[in-house]
């Protein structure tokens, strides 16, 4: 299948990765990246990502027979709102939101019935944001949730598996609630650790300098997910808040744990801790 005519609704890191790795594998013909600044449009443009640039979601879906929309998960409802009367029947929508409860519910109140809708997220990104740091093989070997609504078809589902897989990534069908929770906890959390690490390592650091010079490996790894950007977290924490604050309170039992092992300068608890992190770790990542 190949689409002629691609609208990618917010032509970001992710969205600008999506047009490259679609336009490499051949699937998409013409592609219009739609974003608010002058800038975004013109960067989308100089790297390849798009091949003509708009402002108006709407106007930009009229003609497509795919949309990808990867604005961050808070604008989702809205930029709906913006096309659902411009959507072409027969229509492919997708979109890559790190969130899927919300989306789902806000697209089965706004979008219309003639368009398939199929919710997406690639489990693949970096700290970096913007058109400028996408890659054509950003989902190379990626987990890619597939969230189907009630309504989906298998047909439906073929066409959305058959993009994904020309992207090289391997899709997952999910349900929206199954997707928050998994993600909370392989995604969310370790941001939200990584952002809490960075505040906390700069409050006991207060010379920077000489922060600088004792800062190792150890900090740059633990925190390099706290780079990401603020808005599209913003999103992120908030429309998954409940599993991830769930998730936070797990970590925050842990630390205790450890907490108390030093207070009481306990070898066998902090040894214990340190052995069950390791095997966890290892088990987690099949090592
Ligand atoms: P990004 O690099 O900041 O890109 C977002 C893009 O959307 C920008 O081009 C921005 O350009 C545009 N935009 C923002 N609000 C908009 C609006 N209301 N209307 C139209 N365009 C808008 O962010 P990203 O990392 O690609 O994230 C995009 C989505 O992918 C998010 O939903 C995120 O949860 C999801 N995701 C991210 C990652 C990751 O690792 N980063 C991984 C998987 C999924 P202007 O500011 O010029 O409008």
């Amino acid at each position: 299948m190949i689409y002629k005519r691609t609208a990618i609704i917010g032509i970001g890191l992710i969205g600008g990765s999506f047009a490259l790795a679609a336009k490499r594998a051949g699937i998409v013909e013409t592609v219009v990246g739609v974003a608010r600044s002058d800038e975004t449009r013109q960067a989308a443009l100089e790297v390849g990502a798009a091949d003509e640039v708009a402002t108006d979601p709407a106007r930009a879906v009229r003609g497509a027979d795919l949309v990808y929309i990867a604005v961050p998960v808070g604008a989702t409802r809205s930029i709906f709102g913006q096309i659902r009367d411009s959507l072409e029947p027969g229509a492919l929508v997708t979109d890559a939101g790190s969130t899927k409860r919300e989306v789902m519910q806000a697209a089965a109140e706004l979008l219309p019935d003639h368009v398939s809708f199929i919710g997406g997220h690639p489990m693949a990104g970096s700290e970096q944001s913007g058109v400028q740091a996408a890659q054509a093989d950003l989902f190379q070997n990626a987990v890619y949730f597939l969230t189907p609504t009630e309504a989906t078809s298998s047909d439906e589902m073929d066409r959305m598996l058959e993009v994904v897989r020309a992207l090289g990534a391997i899709p997952s069908v999910q349900t929206a609630d199954v997707h928050d929770r998994i993600a909370a906890a392989t995604s969310h959390l370790p941001h939200l650790v990584s952002a809490a690490l960075a505040s906390t390592v700069a409050k006991l650091l207060t010379d920077s300098q000489q922060a600088q010079d004792f800062l190792g490996t150890g900090f740059s790894d633990t925190t390099r997910l706290a780079e990401g950007s603020p808005e599209v977290w913003r999103d992120i924490f908030l429309s998954n808040a409940d599993n991830l604050a769930a998730s936070a309170e797990e970590l925050i039992g842990v630390l205790q744990a450890f907490v108390a092992a030093l207070h009481n300068e306990d070898p066998d608890a902090c040894e214990r801790l340190l052995r069950e992190a390791r095997r966890a770790r290892r088990r987690l990542t099949d090592q």
